[in-house]
C-alpha cells in the first residue's frame, strides 16, 4: 500500500488542470474531457496516465474529500492528524480498475479489475439482423432475437435460493470493502469473504448457480433508421449484458444483413439497376421505361449506346439524411440464343452491307 500513498503529495489540480478554486462543475468537465482523450481504448499506451486523471477526479470529484486535500496541501501533512477532525478519508485505489470498466466498459464486464468487488458494467452483445431491402430503405421498426446473460429470473438478481434472502456480509457489514487503517487515511480493498459484493448467499439460486445471471434468449425491438448500409450497425444502448453488483448493463450492436432485390442494387446512396436493349434499340435509340423505388421514369437512350453504358437519372436513389442519392441505369445489349427466319434474313442482310470492320485495330497487329 505505501506505493499509493504519494497520493496526497500530488497536485490534482494540476493533473486535472483546473485551478484550485474551480468550481465542482468545471472539475466534472476537466475530468470528462480528459478521460475521453486518455482512454487507453482510444490511446493504447495511456493508461498510466488515465489512472492518474481518475484518481485526481476521485478526489476533487467529491466535495468532502476534496475539503480535506485542500486543508492537509495547506497545512501540510504534520500538523493535519490534530487538525482535522477525526479523519475518514477513504481512498478506494483498489477500485479505480472498476471506476474505469463501470464508465468505459474495458475488458467485457469482469475487466482487468477481475473478480473484484463494486459495481460491473455488463459485457456488450452483438447480434445480426436480416432486413429486406426496401425495409433499408425506408426504415423499418423489427425484434431481433439475441441470445446473452439476463438477470436470473428465478432470484431476481440475487442470487440467492427461492425464498431465502441473502444476507449481510458479516465481515464487511455489507459494504463489500476491508479498510486498512494508516494513521489519517484509510484505504480500502474488496472483502474477500463476499467477493466485494457485500452479500452472503446462504443458498444458491438452481437456476442460476448464485451468480444472478442467466442465458436466455430474448427480443429486442429495434428501430432500423432509413438508408442503412449492409453491414452497418445499430447500437442500443443498455439492452447488452446485465452489470454486476448494481453496475450499468452493457449495449447491444446490431449487425444489419440487407437482403438483395430482384432488380434493383445499391452504391451507397444510388440505386442501381441494369436495362436490357436490343441491338436495333442501341443502335437506333430509344426511350426506356425504368422502375424506380416509386414512379417509373423514362430514360432516353441516345443512337449509338454501347453496352454497359450507364445513365444518371438525379434524385431517383435512396433518401438520406445528407440528400437523395441518383438512379444509375446500365443498359445491356441482349443477343438472342435463338432467331426466327425472318430475323435471320434480316441480320444477313445487314452483315452485307456492314463494311466496316470493329476489329482494324487489332488486324494491324496480325
Ligand atoms: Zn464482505
Ligand atoms: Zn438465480
Amino acid at each position: 500500500m505505501s506505493a499509493h500513498r504519494e497520493w496526497f503529495e500530488k497536485d490534482y489540480y494540476k493533473v486535472l488542470g483546473v485551478s484550485p478554486s474551480a468550481p465542482e462543475r468545471d472539475v466534472t468537465k476537466a475530468y470528462r474531457r480528459l478521460a475521453k482523450q486518455y482512454h487507453p481504448d482510444a490511446n493504447p499506451g495511456s493508461e498510466e496516465k488515465f489512472k492518474e486523471i481518475s484518481a485526481a477526479y476521485d478526489i476533487l470529484g467529491d466535495p468532502a474529500k476534496r475539503k480535506e486535500y485542500d486543508e492537509i496541501r495547506q497545512h501540510g501533512l504534520v500538523g493535519a492528524g490534530t487538525g482535522a477532525r477525526g479523519s475518514n478519508f477513504t481512498f478506494r485505489i483498489d477500485d479505480l480498475g472498476d471506476v474505469f470498466s463501470g464508465f468505459f466498459n474495458r475488458g467485457r464486464g469482469a475487466g482487468g479489475a477481475g473478480g473484484m468487488g463494486g459495481p460491473q458494467r455488463g459485457a456488450n452483445v452483438e447480434a445480426e439482423l436480416h432486413i429486406e431491402f426496401r425495409d433499408a430503405i425506408e426504415g423499418a421498426t423489427t425484434v431481433v432475437n439475441v441470445v446473452s446473460d439476463v438477470v436470473c429470473s428465478q432470484c431476481g438478481g440475487t442470487g440467492a435460493a427461492k425464498g431465502t434472502k441473502p444476507s449481510i456480509c458479516s465481515d464487511c457489514q455489507g459494504r463489500g470493502v476491508l479498510d486498512d487503517n494508516q494513521g489519517l487515511f484509510s484505504f480500502s480493498r474488496p472483502c474477500p469473504k463476499c467477493n466485494g459484493r457485500g452479500i452472503k448467499i446462504d443458498k444458491e439460486c438452481i437456476t442460476c448457480t448464485g451468480t444472478g445471471v442467466e442465458h436466455k434468449p430474448r427480443q429486442v425491438k429495434v428501430r432500423v433508421p432509413p438508408g442503412i448500409e449492409n453491414g452497418q450497425k445499430i447500437r442500443i444502448k443498455g439492452r447488452g449484458e446485465p452489470g454486476r453488483n448494481n453496475g450499468p448493463a452493457g449495449d447491444l450492436f446490431v449487425v444489419v444483413r440487407v437482403g438483395s432485390h430482384p432488380i434493383f442494387g445499391r452504391k451507397g446512396k444510388d440505386l442501381t439497376i441494369s436495362v436490357p436493349l436490343t441491338y436495333p434499340e442501341a443502335v437506333l435509340g430509344t426511350t426506356v421505361t425504368v422502375p424506380t423505388l416509386e414512379k417509373p421514369v423514362k430514360v432516353k437512350i441516345p443512337q449509338g449506346t454501347p453496352s454497359g453504358k450507364t445513365f444518371r437519372v438525379k434524385g431517383r436513389g435512396i433518401p438520406k439524411k445528407e440528400g437523395v442519392g441518383d438512379l444509375l441505369v446500365t443498359v445491356e445489349v441482349v443477343i438472342p440464343r435463338e432467331i426466327s427466319d425472318d430475323q435471320k434474313q434480316a441480320i444477313e442482310a445487314l452483315a452485307r452491307v456492314t463494311y466496316e470492320t470493329p476489329r482494324r485495330t487489332l488486324e494491324a497487329e496480325l
